[in-house]
């Protein structure tokens, strides 16, 4: 016997079907399962008020609802797409289904919280129950506290925690599949609202390409498993496929975190041969997880520098240099290569987030939020939790940041994990020509050389807006007034 004769699953960072928490529980306790993604108007014309046109992650997230769609089609369900607020739109669609009960997977971003607080409101008025589950993370919240009972503030220790407390049951996967006939029949396949409808124009994802939804995901993955062992290796060369470039498809949920988690944990104990890369990508998994829960016990992380003394930091923010790092033009060819890389395809490799907001932070002296700001407009996985934790851990303010002193040489960066200079020729085509004993610093050749490869400083390339020996003692004068490491009541 079902609880409910009718359910609604409120699909949101989870666009998928496969082992899918909330989906899982609805097709298990109703007899009819309804499944929707609602298009958030606040959203939307937020962007659309910013003055953009094209957005990758909306193309995205359509792509990925066509699939979704179709795959629930050919299950004998739908997927409603609606465009509105989500407080009138799930409450809108609770009375015309008739349902009892809403279901949706976790989302730990405050604005999210506060929306889905304002959702449930409203449902207990239609007197329908709202469900959510734990489906974006393999820990969450205060499943790992520390022995005092606090939430962690430094990895290691969260890490060895999350290990400890792990069983297989944390990575099994909700047997979605065999309980498929419960989802509400139909008889049309729905027509997916359009780019157009929504108020946007087609961006370059098809050209990227990038693949989208489940199976993009399944692709990516797939390709994935087959150099794992070489990840330890090789994931800080950004000319090398070395990462798994998952992130777009975790951060809309088109693969679960569980299978992925898995399949890292499985192969770390099971096949020594690959099983130091597979541990080190296990520690990233287990970084996300750890940002998602940092985010929701501070959450004043999203405003405030998590080590309250930071934010006394007085910064220079000069406007035309954080305009010359957003276009890559900072004379610094590994930054300039990075944002082009970002600007271009809305994803950039690990080790370039890392010098590329060092850079803006410490050499430009620019406020972190300006560049965690940036990041947000232009990434394809842009979360919330891992980017301020990825700004915070560069400006030295965040939990288990580098130390304020450890300032990235972006010079020396290039000459280590661009050797050849080939990741920096691929976006920047005007330093092609460019020998590659002066690639990392092409400034430095003397004039005979611009000539000779016809690139002229200044002209052809911009010479380096800053001089970062004379920009890291600033940046040390300027860290120099944090005093108290104190981290704020949460
Ligand atoms: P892989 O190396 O294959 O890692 C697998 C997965 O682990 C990633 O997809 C991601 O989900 C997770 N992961 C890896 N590194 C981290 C990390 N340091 N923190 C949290 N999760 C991690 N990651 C985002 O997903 N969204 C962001 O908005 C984001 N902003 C960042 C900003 C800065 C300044 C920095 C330094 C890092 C940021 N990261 C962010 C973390 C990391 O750079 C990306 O997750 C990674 O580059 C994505 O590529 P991948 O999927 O090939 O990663």
């Amino acid at each position: 016997m079902k609880k409910f004769g009718g359910g609604l699953v409120w699909f949101r960072r989870d666009l998928r079907w496969q082992d899918h928490a909330a989906l899982y529980h609805a097709l298990t306790q109703c007899g009819r399962v309804y499944c929707v993604f609602v298009f958030d108007r606040d959203i939307l014309d937020s962007l659309k008020q910013q003055g953009i046109t094209a957005d990758r992650r909306v193309e995205f997230i359509l792509n990925s609802l066509a699939e979704l769609n179709a795959a629930l089609y050919a299950r004998g369900g739908r997927l409603w797409v609606q465009y509105g607020l989500p407080t009138e739109e799930i409450p809108k669609l609770v009375q015309q289904l008739k349902v009892e009960a809403v279901f949706a997977n976790e989302d730990y971003e405050p604005s999210a919280k506060q929306r889905d607080l304002a959702v449930e409101k409203i449902l207990i008025q239609q007197n329908c129950a709202f469900f959510r589950f734990r489906d974006q993370v393999i820990f969450a919240k205060d499943e790992l506290l520390t022995a005092q009972g606090q939430p962690f503030s430094v990895f290691t220790p969260y890490k060895n925690a999350w290990l400890k407390r792990l069983t297989s049951a944390d990575l099994a996967s909700y047997p979605v599949e065999k309980y498929l006939s419960a989802l509400a029949p139909i008889n049309t396949l729905q027509e997916l609202p359009s780019l157009e409808a929504l108020g946007f124009q087609p961006s370059n994802l098809v050209t990227l390409p990038l693949p989208c939804g489940m199976s993009g995901a399944q692709q990516l993955f797939g390709e994935f498993q087959a150099r794992v062992g070489a990840y330890r290796t090789q994931r800080d060369f950004p000319s090398v496929k070395g990462p798994s470039y998952l992130s777009v498809h975790l951060r809309f949920g088109t693969i679960s975190i569980r299978v992925l988690a898995r399949f890292a944990y499985e192969t770390a104990f099971s096949q020594p041969s690959v099983a130091d890369g597979a541990n080190t990508w296990l520690s990233e998994l287990i970084w996300r997880d750890f940002y998602f829960m940092i985010l929701h016990h501070y959450p004043y992380v999203v405003e405030s520098a998590f080590k309250p003394s930071y934010d006394a930091i007085k910064w220079d923010n000069n406007p035309e240099q954080f305009s010359a790092w957003c276009s890559g033009n900072t004379g610094y060819p590994l930054v300039d290569a990075a944002m082009q890389q970002l600007n271009q395809t809305g994803y950039m490799h690990n080790r370039l987030r890392m010098v590329s907001a060092s850079f803006l932070i410490k050499d430009l002296g620019i406020d972190w939020r300006w560049g965690e700001r940036y990041f947000a407009r232009h990434l394809n996985d842009f979360d919330l939790s891992a980017n301020n934790g990825g700004w915070q851990w560069a400006a030295s303010s965040g939990c288990d940041a580098q130390p304020y002193f450890r300032i990235f040489n972006p010079v020396t960066q290039s000459q280590k994990f661009d050797v050849h200079g080939k990741f920096i020729k691929r976006y920047l085509p005007q330093l092609s020509k460019v020998p590659e004993h002066y690639i990392h610093a092409p400034w430095e050749m003397p004039l005979a050389e611009q000539q000779a490869c016809e690139t002229i400083i200044g002209k052809d390339y911009p010479a380096p807006i800053v001089e970062h020996a004379i920009a890291r003692q600033r940046t040390l004068a300027r860290y120099a007034i944090v005093k108290s490491p104190a981290i704020r009541a949460g």
